[in-house]
């Protein structure tokens, strides 16, 4: 079995190829990184410059494989029209410029009801899909739903919806899951039992297919389980603990896929959680 490659979310501030010299850095085996400045909807045009750096460290970095996660400023789900038409502008911005990059994974938030009913954030989020996917013809990047707490009537936080929102495109499209270990905890899967991590393993085998499954977000949780809440702690810190990531990571299936952290940057922190996520590995 291929070992888990473990890794870290890296910042993309400057230019986007020193998110390679950051990884390294850190000692990261896969990073992630925002293509956006996570907190602003500006759009920076890239130059050809930039792009050729990026590519260059691409091939010659021992990081493998490349995630970029889309702006947490985007609502698929939204009844608003206009933050809604902005939020399909700003995924098609960044997946295009992914898919210039040979990134392998765009993961993506798919969207919060905010009050709507669940079937109509739905509605909207496959409406979103619908127009990315008619102008962003993906060849490069696999376009990731993330499994999600339900915080604010987020999509995603249960394996029906998922499959839900891939179901439509999945003949079409390079479309798949990342699974997030503290969303789910929280959402109400009890994964630091090993009868509900082998449920939960089920039931993503039986509604989506576990060969649709591409990334895992490695984060213990800072609030208990089923509290619907996204707040992501150290690794074996927190409510999970130890066990559920030892049973991800030496499962003959989730055992070969990448891992990213989106734990605190405090201190060595990053450095501590990859050891932590490797020493577990049998
Ligand atoms: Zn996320």
């Amino acid at each position: 079995m291929k070992r888990a490659k473990i890794g870290t979310h890296v910042s993309s501030s400057k230019t986007l190829d020193l998110v390679f010299d950051r990884g390294r850095d850190a000692e990261a085996e896969t990073i992630q990184f925002f293509v956006r400045s996570p907190r602003s909807w500006a759009w920076k045009e890239r130059t050809d410059k930039e792009k050729e750096n990026f590519l260059n460290k691409k091939k010659t970095f021992s990081i493998f494989p490349v995630v970029v996660h889309a702006s947490y400023l985007f609502n698929l789900a939204s009844g608003d029209k206009n933050l809604w038409k902005k939020s399909v502008d700003g995924v098609i911005e960044e997946l295009l410029l992914c898919e210039e990059l040979g990134i392998e994974y765009y993961v993506i938030h798919a969207g919060k009801a905010k009050g709507q009913k669940t079937e109509v954030a739905i509605s909207n989020i496959l409406n979103g899909l619908n127009e990315i996917f008619s102008k962003v013809d993906l060849k490069n990047t696999y376009f990731l739903v993330e499994t999600l707490a339900g915080q604010q009537g987020e999509i995603g936080k249960t394996t029906e919806e998922i499959k839900i929102l891939l179901e439509p495109f999945e003949k079409k499209t390079k479309i798949g899951v990342c699974v997030d270990t503290c969303h789910i905890f929280a959402a109400g899967y009890p994964i630091h039992q090993e009868e509900g991590f082998l449920n939960y393993k089920k039931e993503l085998q039986n509604l989506i297919g576990l060969d649709k499954v591409k990334v895992i977000h490695a984060n213990d949780s800072k609030t208990p389980f089923n509290s619907h809440k996204d707040r992501h702690e150290h690794i074996g810190e927190g409510y999970i603990g130890l066990k559920a990531f030892e049973f991800f990571l030496n499962d003959d299936f989730f055992g070969s896929l990448p891992y990213i952290l989106e734990t605190p940057k405090v201190g060595n922190w990053d450095k501590i959680n990859m050891e932590r996520l490797k020493s577990l590995i049998h």
